[in-house]
Formats: C-alpha cells, structure tokens, sequence
C-alpha cells in the first residue's frame, strides 16, 4: 500500500482504505482488511497512525476446528528521513527519502498484523474440545467413553501443566 508525499503534505483524516489479504499475503486473514489512518506533518517527517480491522481465520488448540477470530490493530508510523531516528531502530520507523514521490508500508501492515495472532487460539471460551480416549469433537456430540475417567485424566493433566 502506498502513501503519496502529495497526501501526506496536505493531510489526511480517518482516511478509509480497503486492502486485499491477497496484496498482503496473509492466507489467514478471510476478509478485507478495513484500515482508518490518520497523518500528521511534524518537523521531521510524517506520522501515519489508525486502525486495522479484519477477521483472521485460526485453528482452534482445544477442539482443532477452524474459526473466524476478530482482528483489530493499530498502526503509528514515522515516516522520516531524519537519519537519526532511524538509526534508533525502531521497528516503527520507516525511512522516507526527500526525494521519494510516495512509500510502501504493506510491509509494516503485514508485519503488524501477524503480531495480532493471539498465542492461545480457542474458538470459544467454553469449548469442550476433543476425547482424550476417542478425539470426537465434545462441542458438536458426545460419545460414549467413560466421561469421569476422562476428567479425572484432565484434571491430572492440568495438574503436570501447572
Ligand atoms: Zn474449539
Ligand atoms: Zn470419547
């Protein structure tokens, strides 16, 4: 996605922008992804700032079924050639050139995006998940094991995880 230094001069305000998950290359992200950005002019350089909304479509650790998980991050920017802040290394800096007519920040989206993948992926909060004896899905059915077995199994289990 690109920024022109013609709009960043003039300014923008919850500026609507649709972006394909394919021109990201996020094969987990389903939908479009709705971004709100902001500009500001500052003394060395531009700030882009906003929101990112989409959905992300994940895999659920306790049942193993795919589900669509809300996804919504923020973006801020410095859009600089001020050698100084970027030698700062920050990840959220990116060196804009005087003579540069526009810049890509797909690159920074993407990145900020996939930092949204939740590290614990559970489809709901109240997810039975599978069998430990026979791996049905508890959610959809309930299958015939002896079920206080399987949880004084669990219970044990958690017991060694904590
Ligand atoms: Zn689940
Ligand atoms: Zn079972």
């Amino acid at each position: 996605m690109k920024l022109y230094r013609t709009e960043l001069e003039s300014g923008f305000k919850n500026k609507q922008i649709i972006l394909s998950s394919n021109s990201l290359k996020l094969e987990k992200v389903n939908e479009k992804i709705h971004c709100e950005l902001s500009s500001d002019k500052g003394s060395s350089g531009y700030r882009v700032f906003g929101a990112i909304i989409s959905k992300i479509n994940l895999l659920c650790d306790r049942c193993l079924v795919n589900y669509d998980n809300d996804l919504s991050a923020k973006l801020d920017v410095m859009l600089t050639n001020n050698e100084e802040i970027i030698n700062e290394m920050s990840s959220d800096v990116i060196r804009f050139m005087g003579s540069d007519d526009f810049v890509d920040i797909t690159k920074i989206l993407r990145d900020i995006i996939l930092l949204e993948e939740p590290v614990k992926k559970i489809c709901s909060q109240d997810c039975k998940g599978l069998c430990s004896s026979c791996g049905l899905n508890l959610n959809n059915d309930q299958c015939k094991c002896k079920k206080i077995e399987s949880t004084q199994n669990l219970k044990e289990l958690e017991k060694l995880i904590n």
